[in-house]
């Protein structure tokens, strides 16, 4: 399917923000993307203030900030001028514990409202917000909480019980746990939130905060190794701000759903503070995936952006195959949506095709990372899409290709690194430092922190190559991709083709050592609902990759298994593959999916 362009006949029902991208680059600079915001009215920048209180005078704060969505369906709103007095309640609650400027604060909490009111209000009080996702078992709950040093963490009375409250006694530095709902009096050493939330009062004045006050902590998602603590800023909402714009093309009218859980960088960078920031009106789904449910979803709530992923798509795709009838997607009104984005894994060009086949739109993949704290290379609405392509990058961002050593990462000699000058060659991908939601800092790992960096770019770990375009391609994390018979092969390339095949729902592709040839390719395959694994089955995948890869790419052994293993956010963890595989020590598994 590469080489296949999708051009996007029917007319945008909204003048696209980014509508010439070599103009909207050239034009564009930072700083004048931070004058758009309004600052705090002493100077300084918050990411509460621009996601709520300034949106919460006469005129705007009558407007629907959250339209909260329950497991059992039930729709709450929240105006902007109403989560103005939530989240400065929260502050108070905060102040009054004397937690301050840079204490950290935890959530562990379902997609709930208070979960909005805490991040918030914890930005308000210029501490710092860690969230945790809810879904995590014991040991990645304390792992986190011990790592990011909690002084608070706000959960609920059933999450504190089952995943806290044996191991408190050894989180001395946790001092406060506010229970959100009922339970409280039964839990010793916990506060009820609700009742500290009414006695408090509903005006906060921020104190002054720099843009290079610490905001946010996350960790990453754990795909290829433990997870670290990215440090992130109050000034990242500049770029949050302007990246959702082109990125997301988020116009005041648009009614937003990002699916992605707030315990992950998306889901706070674009489920809460970007579309905020902009205003908008944003879906909240505390319920789990469900095709059902999230079409009906998307129906219902007139969603006209829709931010998901790849795992999320794939898992539609199941239930609505190209090839089948559309009548699931087809039996709900869907003619409110008018963007579809993606990001956290590549997108095979088979996902792109589907949306446009079955939702009558395209998918807009997009490039980032937890370090990043933004998007860096997107698909926009007003651009030809190359499917397979991560995209190009964004007004503000520099990205180059480095030129690879031994390890597979980005050749430093002296302190310096070569750019890939041609056209379709694999090397690692780099970003120029400077744009505005640049992590200043893997907690407690400095050393980390500064190997990231050579040259003068910040070196991501993913290999890409660029085309003679300017579009990025991605070829794999540095750590996954397998060197075989002399070839580079990029596992995405050839999961990308076995997913075409109509009984392939999912791949996980890793490098077996072989005596021989170095690697060979192994290809671990779920399937589509209905058909089973057979040795004919096995024969066909394999003639089908080598049809479209060639033998030197193409797997030579593939393995069915239905539980792929995958990160809670739904990637696919290619090193417990390779583990599993080699009898090899798992490593760490805080984010491996599963019952907790
Ligand atoms: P860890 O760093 O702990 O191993 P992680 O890298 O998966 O976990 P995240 O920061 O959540 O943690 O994910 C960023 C990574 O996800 C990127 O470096 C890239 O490998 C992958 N990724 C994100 N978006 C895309 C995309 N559009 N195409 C391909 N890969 C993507
Ligand atoms: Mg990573």
């Amino acid at each position: 399917m590469r080489g296949e362009t999708i051009r996007k006949d029917n007319a945008p029902s909204v003048t696209p923000n980014l509508s010439d991208y070599d103009r909207a680059r050239s034009a564009f600079n930072w700083s004048q993307a931070r004058t758009v915001l309004s600052g705090l009215p002493g100077g300084g920048l918050n990411i509460a203030h621009e996601a709520v209180d300034r949106h919460s005078g006469p005129g705007h704060g009558e407007k629907i900030a959250l339209r909260c969505v329950s497991r059992d369906n039930a729709v709450s709103t929240v105006t902007y001028a109403e989560l103005a007095r939530r989240t400065a309640r929260f502050a108070h609650v905060l102040r009054s514990l004397r937690i301050g400027r840079g204490d950290r604060v935890f959530t562990l909490l379902g997609r709930c409202p208070e979960l909005y009111t805490a991040v918030l209000g914890t930005l308000k009080n210029t501490s710092v917000l860690c969230p945790l996702f809810s879904a995590f078992g014991p040991d990645p709950v304390e792992q986190r909480l011990r790592l990011g040093d909690a002084r608070v963490l706000v959960t609920t009375a059933v999450l504190y019980r089952r995943k806290v409250a044996d191991r408190r006694a050894s989180l001395p530095g946790l001092k406060h746990v506010l229970i959100v709902g009922p339970g409280a009096q039964e839990l010793p050493g916990t506060v009820s939130f609700d009742a500290l939330m009414s006695a408090a009062p509903e005006r906060f004045t921020i104190p002054p905060t720099s843009p290079e006050d610490m905001a946010l902590l996350h960790f990453t998602s754990g795909t290829t190794g433990t997870p670290k603590g990215a440090v992130h800023v109050h000034e990242a909402v500049v770029a949050h701000h302007a990246t959702a714009a082109y990125a997301l093309d988020l116009h005041p009218q648009d009614v937003y759903w990002c699916t992605a859980d707030p315990g992950w960088v998306t889901g706070m960078s674009y489920g809460i503070i970007a579309p905020l920031v902009h205003g908008l009106t944003v879906v909240v789904d505390e319920g789990d995936y469900d095709a059902r449910r999230w079409y009906r979803i998307l129906a219902e709530q007139r969603v006209s952006v829709w931010y998901t992923a790849p795992t999320a798509l794939r898992m539609l795709m199941r239930t609505t195959p190209r090839e089948g009838p559309y009548d699931l997607p087809r039996s709900y009104d869907l003619s409110a949506l008018r963007f579809i984005a993606s990001v956290g894994e590549p997108l095979n060009p088979e996902a792109v095709v589907w949306g446009q086949e079955v939702l009558g739109l395209p998918v807009h993949d997009n490039w980032w990372q937890t370090e990043t704290g933004c998007i860096m290379i997107a698909n926009f609405a007003a651009c030809e899409i190359r499917p397979g392509s991560m995209g190009r990058p964004l007004p503000g961002v520099e990205a180059t290709v480095l030129e690879r050593g031994e390890s597979g990462r980005a050749l430093i000699a002296d302190g310096r690194v070569t750019e890939v000058e041609s056209p379709d060659v694999e090397g690692e991908l780099a970003l120029r430092p400077g744009w505005p939601s640049m992590f200043r800092g893997y907690l407690h790992d400095d050393e980390r922190y500064a190997a990231s960096f050579a040259g003068g770019w910040y070196l991501t770990g993913d290999l890409v190559r660029r085309d003679r375009d300017g579009w990025f391609w991605f070829v794999g994390r540095a750590d996954d991709v397998i060197k075989s018979a002399g070839h580079l092969v990029g596992p995405f390339e050839v999961e990308s083709a076995l997913m075409e095949h109509p009984a392939v729902a999912e791949a996980g592709v890793i490098g077996r050592p072989d005596p021989v040839a170095g690697n060979v390719v192994k290809a671990f395959v779920s399937l589509r609902p209905g058909i089973e694994p057979a040795a004919d089955l096995e024969r066909e995948l394999l003639a089908f990759a080598r049809r479209r890869l060639g033998p030197a790419v193409a797997p030579r052994e593939i393995a069915f298994d239905q539980n792929l293993p995958k990160t809670r956010s739904g990637k696919v963890m290619r090193r417990v593959l390779r583990a599993r595989e080699l009898g090899l020590p798992v490593g760490d598994l805080s984010s491996l999916e599963g019952p907790s």
